[in-house]
């Protein structure tokens, strides 16, 4: 998929109400942000609009609201359903215990953190407290040039994830420009996300902008060799960013919980690795297409395995053709570090998703590490294996992680993300 979408430089933003979809969907523990990297990477274009001297208006969702906040606190859905199965007596109890815990949420879920710690960097931001209900249409219609409102989480309202015309119409009538910057949910066709784009002239702020010329770019026109790194628990969770990767790169590595599987498929034993049997088939099918293509495709040619699935097992080397009954491959051995790592080395343009092994542990960390430590250009499709390389403390090695797990996957695996569609082409 090749993107050449408007940005909010091509866009004339000064004196206008702009719309922001962010990815403020940071985590928080005991009421403390522990990771504003989403918060830091919005910066660059609320900074821009604010420069610009638009009307900057701030909306992003945060977390999965038990409840939401329409009219009134209300159960969904779902939640009615669970009640009506319980036994009559109970039920009058439980939907009181879950508009409780609904409240409790949505005090969680308040983006108000996020306006404190927008402060804190030099954004003053003022808070709506709703979404587009009157006080965010007040306050938005208050706004000078320059100024910022925040709006509250736009998953309060069940109609966002529903993509619901009536509210993407209501926050759209809030400004007067729709920017995306949010990548993280670029895949989502939500009402902020995407829908709202119907009623607006919509570009997008340079974090999607980012994403779009890096792994856009490396897809369409990599220098190559081309390498694709691909590891992880299951093949099933990448079947669509093999096949997609197998039309365009020279070299496919795999590493991680996978390769099992595809060894398997050869008709290797791999003791109780984990192992996909419904995708014997499948993995057959990737390897005969790989071939065809003239792909090279790396499996591991040692590994380290283990006893049992636990941090301080008992673990040990062998080859990728001996793995003994009652023994699993947790990471990929030094052999195959040297020889990915010279692949790697030799390479043009490198795409990484997904960890070579266990990395969370430090025993089975090492075929990640030497991964990440290759040092060659390397595109990390968000997710897992950004935060393997981020706590291995490799980050500065990357030329560009991006910033979303599920929306890089489904960039790489060439789908359409509905939230930079619907944007103005140049
Ligand atoms: P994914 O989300 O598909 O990228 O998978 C990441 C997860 O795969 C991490 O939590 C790793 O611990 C896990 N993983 C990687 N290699 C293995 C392996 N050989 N066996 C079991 N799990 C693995």
């Amino acid at each position: 998929m090749t993107y050449n979408k408007k940005s909010v430089e091509d866009i004339d933003v000064a004196g206008k109400r702009v719309l922001v979809r962010c990815d403020f969907n940071v985590p928080v523990k005991d009421g403390v942000i522990t990771d504003d990297k989403r918060i830091v990477g919005a910066m660059q274009t609320i900074n821009y609009l604010i420069a610009q001297g638009a009307k900057v208006i701030l909306c992003s969702h945060m977390g999965r609201p038990h409840n939401v906040l329409d009219a009134e606190l209300k159960l969904d859905k779902k939640e009615k359903k669970k009640i009506a199965e319980l036994p009559a007596e109970e039920q009058e109890a439980a939907a009181a215990a879950a508009l409780e815990k609904g409240k409790k949420d949505i005090t969680k879920l308040s983006l108000k953190i996020v306006a404190d710690d927008l402060a804190k960097k030099g954004i003053n931001v003022t808070l709506a407290k709703d979404v587009v209900g009157p006080d965010a249409q007040a306050k938005a219609a208050a706004l000078q040039n320059g100024e910022v409102l925040l709006l509250e989480n736009v998953r309060f309202h069940a109609a966002e994830e529903k993509n619901d015309p009536e509210f993407s119409k209501a926050l759209a009538s809030l400004a007067e420009v729709y920017v995306n910057d949010a990548f993280g949910t670029a895949h989502r066709a939500h009402s902020s996300t995407a829908g709202v784009a119907d009623y607006l002239p919509a570009v997008c702020g340079y974090l999607i902008q980012k994403e779009i010329a890096v792994m856009g770019g490396a897809l369409e026109d990599p220098k190559r060799p081309f390498v694709a790194i691909l590891g992880g628990a299951k093949v099933s969770d990448k079947i669509g960013v093999i096949n997609n990767l197998i039309e365009k790169v020279d070299t496919l590595i795999i590493g991680g919980g996978m390769a099992y599987t595809f060894f398997r498929a050869l008709g290797n034993t791999t003791g109780t690795s984990i192992c996909e049997e419904d995708k014997l088939d499948l993995a057959r099918e990737l390897l005969a297409k790989a071939r065809a293509k003239g792909v090279n495709f790396l499996l591991p040619v040692d590994n380290v395995i283990a006893r049992e699935y636990k941090e301080d097992a008992t673990f040990m080397r062998i080859y990728s053709d001996s793995i003994p009954d009652g023994w699993m491959g947790l990471d990929i051995g030094e052999k195959t570090q040297e020889l990915y790592s010279k692949t790697i080395v030799g390479s043009g343009t490198v795409i990484w998703n997904g960890p070579m092994g266990v990395s969370e542990w430090e025993n089975f960390a090492s075929g990640t590490k030497a991964v990440a430590e290759s040092g060659a250009i390397s595109i990390i499709g968000g997710g897992d294996s950004a935060a393997a390389v981020e706590t291995l403390g490799y980050a500065d090695k990357m030329t560009h992680i991006s910033t979303g797990g599920g929306a890089s996957l489904e960039f790489l695996e060439g789908l359409e993300l509905p939230g930079i569609a619907c944007l103005l082409d140049k």
